[in-house]
């Protein structure tokens, strides 16, 4: 298979470049995984489902994707947390990340090759500790062993800075008074009473934060590899710290050819968090929604802007499911043989073209997803005109079923069934206790919320009657 010219969007030059990986077609692609303390949220879900379809999609052009992504199972947040509960870091860490993996199966993440979990590479850890301490990097102080900033002449070239923003991902920042620059972080902690530890050459202690990921990517791709992905608060310090450490031991650069950061999920302009409240977990979520609907939600902006979560955004990715599968429904069970018109071939052979050269433009899945409405708007004409023959329809189809192996956005199985969204549901059982109370102006607006998700209701005398607009 001859592959497509892929452009990304690459943190490091600040602009798209052409992927090319370093090895043929192969692939090597890092993502920074959760510290497993607690429940998961949607926004901590978008780089999830992202990278999922954006390997899923590599993969279907031709690409051979390795898929690494560590887990964070030792740090200060688990430790505080457990701590808390009255409980060990480590069982803490078993249960939440035993979660993660519940939470990725359940909506469908199924790319990822290999989880790495910080604590089964202690001494791969312990190595690059050795070694940046043996060559000069690294300096001795009372509570750890620190990475001298001053010593690497590159720190700063994938943020473009030394300093802190406010949304950096601040939580893990080293604050010993003594550190020769503001910017030194902690390779390995000391040991401290009652907390996790491991022996070492330097003394008992526990990683820091940053050389958990270039130890774990050294052990599986080597000093250099094609593709890191993160969210945009991970570009400083933590992943300027990755280049920094790694590049100095192995004095190779660049550590990584394409830094891909994905942008906030936010909630009235605000990026959804743990401390900000107003979050929202993955569980609770699908409480209410589908896993299919949840991933249409994250996929359906470009991965590198920022995604505004609200109801009125549910309503959309509804109502837009709900015409996609209505469609494929029509297509799947028309009866009638009906014969082709001349324009659905190239009109077929547009879309699909169409679809795959942006998502080849730095993976634009808006625009991709543009191209599948007005293909599935001219479909629709033409299945009114009965002019899609039962092969041609086979065929649409089948696309449908390709593009769903990369975005998993249409539950194929439920297709043959009319399924009312709950929310419609929900609304439908309101409107009746207002019509019981008469109270006809709440009846009227309870009736248009039900049409934006595309359905009406008509008053009968036996009642409400349920109809798609
Ligand atoms: P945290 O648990 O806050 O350390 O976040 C874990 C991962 O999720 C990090 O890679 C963050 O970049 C990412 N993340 C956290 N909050 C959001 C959000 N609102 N939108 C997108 N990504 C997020």
């Amino acid at each position: 298979m001859k592959l497509p010219r892929v452009k990304i969007y690459n943190t490091l030059s600040g602009s798209k470049e052409a992927l090319q990986p370093l090895n043929g077609k192969k692939i090597n692609l890092f993502v920074c995984g959760p510290t497993v303390y607690d429940f998961l949220h949607i926004g901590n879900a978008r780089i999830s489902v992202i990278f999922d379809c954006f390997v899923k999609y590599l993969k279907q052009v031709g690409f051979e994707v390795f898929y690494l992504q560590n887990i964070t199972d030792i740090d200060d947040k688990i430790i505080v947390r457990a701590k808390e509960k009255g409980v060990s870091p480590q069982d803490l860490a078993t249960v939440f990340s035993d979660e993660y993996f519940k939470e990725m199966a359940s909506l469908g993440v199924t790319a990822v090759n290999k989880y790495a979990k910080a604590t089964d590479y202690i001494k791969e850890i312990i190595s690059q500790v050795q070694r940046l301490s043996d060559t000069g990097y690294a300096y001795q102080l009372l509570d750890g062993i620190y990475f001298d900033i001053s010593k690497f002449r590159g720190y700063g070239k994938l943020s473009g800075r030394t300093a802190l923003q406010a949304e950096d991902s601040v939580s893990r920042i080293d604050y010993a008074k003594d550190k020769r620059n503001r910017g030194d972080f902690c390779l390995w902690k000391f040991e401290t009473p009652s907390e996790p530890s491991w022996d070492s050459p330097f003394g008992k202690g526990r990683p820091g934060w940053h050389i958990e990921d270039t130890a774990i990517t050294e052990h599986f791709f080597g000093p250099q590899y094609d593709i890191h992905g993160g969210g945009i608060d991970l570009i400083f310090p933590h992943h300027e710290a990755e280049i920094t450490q790694m590049e100095s031991v192995s004095g190779k650069s660049p550590l990584v050819k394409y830094w891909m950061h994905v942008g906030f999920l936010t909630m009235n302009g605000q990026k959804m968090s743990k401390s900000a409240g107003g979050m929202i977990t993955i569980n609770d979520f699908l409480k209410r929604y589908s896993p299919q609907q949840l991933r249409f939600l994250l996929a359906k902006s470009l991965w590198h802007s920022p995604l505004d979560y609200s109801e009125s955004t549910m309503i959309e990715v509804t109502a837009t499911l709900e015409r996609f599968s209505e469609s494929l429904r029509k297509i799947k069970t028309g009866k009638k043989p009906g014969r082709s018109a001349g324009k659905l071939k190239p009109l077929f052979k547009k879309a699909g073209e169409d679809f795959y050269t942006t998502l080849a433009d730095d993976f634009n899945t808006p625009k991709a997803f543009a191209v599948l409405f007005e293909f599935i708007t001219q479909i629709n004409t033409m299945l009114e005109e009965n002019a899609v023959s039962k092969t041609d329809a086979g065929k649409i189809y089948q696309f449908f079923v390709q593009i769903n192996r990369i975005f998993n956005i249409i539950d194929f199985k439920k297709l043959g069934k009319t399924t009312i969204p709950n929310e419609v549901k929900g609304l439908v059982k309101v409107r009746e206790q207002h019509r019981k109370l008469k109270e006809w102006v709440k009846s009227d607006e309870v009736r248009e919320e039900i049409e934006k998700y595309g359905y009406t209701v008509q008053d009968t005398r036996d009642g409400q009657v349920l109809k798609k607009i």
